[in-house]
């Protein structure tokens, strides 16, 4: 075999395109549907029917197109309608075509001579996000003077693989600022990645404040910090996994405030609502919290990853500071190359900044709003749709763009059964949450072009599936 060529230069790459995007189109054709019907044992077969050797003695020139065209077809699409589990979002073309050209150029953000242009659209992509979580809020597009935000007194943010690793960063900044005898609380609505990191760290136990509401309570809070030692990382989320809630957030500041503990806010889900110009004001408060999870492949539609962690303090960050002589010796950074090892706590590092830049410019704002907008509007009309339903009982109006219901007088059983019933026919892609110590069939609307037709459908399709 030749040696073969390598990504950059357009001559080797598009032919390859060409063939990517027509696997691609054959497997998703093969599938005919959101997720490969016939369960776990059937779709491995499948696969390992179509790859065969995944590593022969002597390779095979089709690999690309025979791998990709199995993976397609054994994918679950969340651009598909009926695919509605997760805060698994479709991504957009344009985010997916500049994650290619991430790719093909191949910087790592661990030192300014692997990514010397990257590095600097991280800072512009992190001050531009930070400012929407710690800046003056946006003056309105009428405003003639300018919709550009005022920007955050000196606040920073970091790129991170998601929620999951910016909520380990938040922990960790918390320790170093407070001392390793930190003690995180939260609800019982917060992202099990906020306790699991807490043990990651070795801090105290956490305690989990109940939340039969399906919120935090700032008043169950309140007592919570009086009964247990401090020092305090108060955990708050706006927008539950499983129910899309926002935790009452400037109440919460307030009891913060009052008992001197340091503020986090997961805002992994709901982050997204910071571009909508009509929803913004249901994170109102999120500038009082020291650091904020966001997550752009939740509703930012990217393709993951995309997370942030906005650190209000920046000198917070001084803690992740680290000295590897071929990265950053002292002396380079004297003479004035930027040093990035302290931005994350890896070290080889995509360039996820740049499908996020494109994309936040490509939309604007606006064009990022109405995207919100369009999810949160067709769960608004799911939830009215099953409200007036005789056949369905509906958990509460959405917050964001989840939606809980069930099949009235169907039991937890048969909840559970209609849902993996669909999947294994790859019919529809349900998730499920437990409120209110019942199980519910859960769906996170995230595709902007799911039509209520298809929502309706989906209906129906339950409702032939869920035993009578
Ligand atoms: C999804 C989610 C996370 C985890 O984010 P990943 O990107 O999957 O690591 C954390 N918190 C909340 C509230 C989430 O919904």
């Amino acid at each position: 075999m030749p040696t073969p060529p390598l990504a950059s230069g357009p001559d080797a790459l598009r032919p390859l395109l060409t063939e990517v995007l027509e696997a691609l189109g054959e497997g998703a054709r093969a599938r005919g549907g959101p997720l490969p019907g016939g369960g776990p044992e059937a779709v491995a077969e499948r696969l390992r029917a179509a790859v065969g050797d995944v590593l022969p003695q002597e390779g095979d020139p089709e690999a690309l197109r025979h791998v990709v065209r199995a993976l397609a077809e054994g994918s679950a699409d969340p651009a598909d309608p009926l695919c509605a589990a997760h805060l698994h979002c479709p991504p957009l073309a344009v985010a997916a075509a500049a994650d290619l050209a991430a790719s093909v150029l191949n910087p790592s953000l661990d030192s300014w001579d692997q990514a010397p242009a990257a590095s600097e659209l991280e800072l512009l992509v992190t001050r531009a996000l930070t400012n929407e979580v710690y800046g003056e809020p946006p003056r309105g597009a009428g405003n003639c003077a300018t919709s550009l935000h005022l920007p955050a007194a000196d606040s920073d943010a970091l790129v991170t693989t998601g929620g999951t690793e910016s909520n380990q960063l938040a922990l960790l900044l918390a320790r170093e600022s407070l001392g390793a005898g930190v003690r995180l609380i939260c609800g019982a609505n917060a992202h099990h990645s906020l306790p699991r990191a807490a043990w990651l760290f070795g801090l105290p136990d956490p305690v989990i404040v109940p939340t039969p509401t399906g919120t935090l309570d700032p008043t169950a809070l309140a007592e919570t910090l009086t009964r247990h030692q401090g020092p305090h990382l108060v955990a708050a989320t706006a927008g539950t996994t499983d129910a899309g809630l926002i935790d009452p957030l400037p109440e919460i500041a307030a009891v913060c405030d009052t008992h001197g503990a340091r503020f986090h806010i997961d805002a992994a889900y709901g982050g997204g609502l910071l571009f909508s110009e009509t929803r913004r004001h249901q994170l109102t408060g999120i500038s009082a919290a020291g650091t904020v999870t966001l997550d752009l492949h939740k509703l930012g539609w990217q393709p993951v990853a995309a997370g942030l962690l906005a650190v209000k303090a920046p000198q917070d960050l001084a803690a992740l500071h680290q000295r590897a002589d071929y990265l950053n010796a002292d002396d380079d950074t004297e003479a004035g190359l930027p040093d990035l090892l302290g931005r994350s706590l890896r070290t080889s590092r995509r360039p996820d900044v740049l499908k996020i830049a494109v994309t936040l410019k490509t939309l604007g704002r606006a064009g990022l709003g109405a995207l919100v907008d369009q999810v949160c509007d067709r769960a608004r009309e799911f939830a009215e749709l099953l409200d007036a339903h005789p056949r369905f009982e509906l958990y509460d109006r959405p917050t964001i763009s989840t939606v809980l219901f069930r099949p009235a007088h169907a039991t937890d059983d048969d909840i559970a059964a209609t849902r993996r019933h669909l999947l294994t026919t790859g019919r529809a892609v349900l998730g499920r949450a437990r409120m209110d110590g019942r199980l519910w069939l859960k769906a996170t609307l995230l595709n902007p072009h799911t039509r209520p037709d298809d929502l309706a459908a989906l209906l129906k399709l339950v409702e032939g599936t869920t035993p009578r």
